[in-house]
């Protein structure tokens, strides 16, 4: 059985990330693996689907334990992949998406150089903030703070294998496909055709 793609997703707050990877998931070769987090559920949030909501001592029992394919503390709160949730789906074909930030992100790249990454940008700063003020959740002074994180993370933007500007959903999800795509054909592609 070939072993499925470990595909690194990272986006600052307001990129659109999560309506990306809703379509996405459509498809059933993608599986978001899910999360460790020490924060509190968000309303609509479910244990073991969204994170898996766990109290900062179970976190650090883990991180003893070696559990961790990476974790990262990101707003005063831990976040991390579990390997159970990457390795096993690997093994049976599976393509895995990591949705994580930026730090988590270059330790994966380190620990599994075949991991493919993908950065998701705003098509402009401007855009980003008017986002985040359309969705009315934040106060001014948490949209800027937002905005400044965004601009930091999108200086790391360069590490990435790949970068999709993220302006018309559409788009973005096909340019997705189309990296994924060509991945697949570099990896699949044999040179028996020429013997
Ligand atoms: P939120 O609290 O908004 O759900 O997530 C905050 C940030 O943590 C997001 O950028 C998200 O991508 C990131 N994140 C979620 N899970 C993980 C994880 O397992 N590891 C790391 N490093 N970041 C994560």
């Amino acid at each position: 059985m070939k072993r499925g793609r470990l595909i690194i997703f990272s986006a600052p707050s307001g990129c659109g990330k999560g309506t990306m990877l809703a379509e996405i998931l459509k498809d059933k070769r993608y599986r978001c693996s899910v999360s460790a987090t020490t924060r509190k559920p968000r309303e609509n949030e479910k244990d073991g689907i969204s994170y898996y909501f766990i109290t900062r001592k179970e976190f650090e029992q883990k991180i003893a334990e070696n559990a961790f394919l990476e974790y990262a503390e990101y707003c005063q709160n831990y976040y991390g992949t579990f390997l159970s949730e990457v390795d096993d789906y690997l093994e049976k074909g599976t393509d895995v998406i990591l949705e994580i930030e930026v730090q988590g992100a270059l330790k994966v790249m380190q620990k599994r150089p075949d991991a493919v990454s993908v950065f998701i940008a705003p098509p402009t700063i401007d855009e980003l903030r008017r986002r985040l003020k359309k969705r009315g959740t934040e106060t001014d002074d948490v949209i800027e703070e937002r905005v400044s994180r965004a601009e930091r993370e999108i200086r790391q933007a360069k590490n990435y294998d790949y970068i999709i500007v993220n302006d018309v959903l559409e788009d973005a999800v096909s340019d997705f496909y189309t990296v994924m795509r060509a991945e697949r054909l570099k990896s699949e592609f044999s040179d028996d055709i020429i013997k």
